[in-house]
């Protein structure tokens, strides 16, 4: 796919996808913090009320907890660049001609 610049017809152009990369943070982090959060909070109950062996039972709450939030933070972040790249194709100006300077938007 070659982007022409509809000012002057160049095809030097340059692609900022600044609304995407930040979308996807934000997901990621959002995504991370929902996947462990849920974990974390139901953690302390679970290993108050198992008196057997509390370390094995925090040890697998922290487990699942990076495990919830890693998979929370893929989901996320797909989630984030998706809506971020929608942002920045049809509502930011993110295509850049380099001929001429000019900003404009993805029409497809
Ligand atoms: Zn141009």
């Amino acid at each position: 796919m070659s982007l022409h610049c509809p000012s002057c017809g160049s095809p030097q152009v340059s692609t900022h996808l600044s609304a995407m990369r930040i979308a996807a943070f934000i997901g990621m982090l959002g995504g991370a913090l929902r996947g462990a959060g849920t974990i974390l909070l139901t953690g302390p109950a679970i290993a108050s009320s198992g008196l057997a062996k509390p370390p094995n039972v925090n040890l697998n709450a922290l487990s699942s907890a990076i495990l919830n939030g890693l998979v929370g933070a893929a989901g996320g972040c797909a989630m984030g660049a998706q809506l971020g790249e929608k942002l920045d194709r049809h509502v930011l100006a993110h295509n850049h001609c380099l001929s001429c300077g000019h900003r404009f938007n993805q029409t497809v």
